[in-house]
């Protein structure tokens, strides 16, 4: 098992989607090809195990989520990532999920990250640019962007899907209002205790809220907070 799992390649990115299909964690075929074709690899820092399901420091006291909760958001915001919708990816640390999201959406789509740490966004491109995304960065369908992700990317918006990859306290306006009806938010709410919330906005922009299951995330806060250690 050890062995499995050492090292990097795309043989071993895919044998890290079989391993989460084999326990059930993930079930779209769509979200297994889009694993597949973005290795992740390209994302986690030199020297950090690649395909390892647990979460992996990332400097700035942030991390890249683990592959299964990559796969659980992916899931939940399938129906949301269809060719040619707008999607933001709010606190976007190694890129991952924005590069997932680009592919997904296509070339007439919009994947949009907004990251608060400016060297992250640096290192994000430069991991963008090794993965099978980089054609989509090169021609404008994805862009990562430094700035508050609380207050969205209005530039693009509204999104058909929102993932936030930071807990936030509660419920960030900005972020409801950028939502087209019909779309979907992902975002982790609370602050030690953490639920995963999906949030569906209806036609009459009203908006509907439930649980997924619990996790843990670093907190969306101000970048300050963040470099201090919280
Ligand atoms: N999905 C990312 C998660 C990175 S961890 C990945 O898997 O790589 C969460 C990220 O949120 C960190 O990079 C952190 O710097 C960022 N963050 C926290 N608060 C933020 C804010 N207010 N605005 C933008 N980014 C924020």
């Amino acid at each position: 098992m050890e062995r499995f799992w050492a090292g990097s390649g795309i043989s071993k990115n895919k044998a890290m989607v079989e391993h989460l299909q084999h326990y059930g964690v993930m079930s779209s075929k769509k979200v297994a090809e889009v694993m597949e074709t973005i290795d992740r690899a390209f994302f986690v820092p030199d020297g950090t195990p690649a395909y390892v399901d647990s979460p992996m420091a990332i400097g700035y006291n942030a991390t890249i989520s683990a592959p299964h909760m990559h796969a659980t958001c992916l899931q939940l915001l399938e129906e949301h990532l269809k060719p040619g919708m707008h999607a933001l990816d709010v606190g976007s640390g190694t890129g991952y999920l924005t590069a997932c999201f680009a592919v997904m959406v296509g070339p007439q789509g919009r994947a949009v990250g907004v990251e608060h740490i400016p060297e992250l966004v640096t290192s994000s491109i430069k991991n963008i640019e090794k993965s099978a995304a980089a054609p989509l960065l090169r021609e404008g369908s994805l862009s990562v962007h430094v700035g508050d992700g609380r207050q969205g990317w209005p530039e693009f918006a509204p999104y058909d899907a929102i993932h936030v990859g930071a807990a936030a306290p509660e419920i960030p306006h900005a972020l409801v209002d950028q939502l087209k009806p019909g779309g979907r938010m992902v975002i982790p709410v609370g602050n030690i205790f953490q639920d995963l919330k999906v949030i569906d906005k209806n036609q009459d922009g009203s908006i509907s809220v439930r649980s997924e299951t619990s996790v843990r995330y670093v907190p969306l806060t101000s970048r300050d907070a963040q470099l201090r250690g919280y």
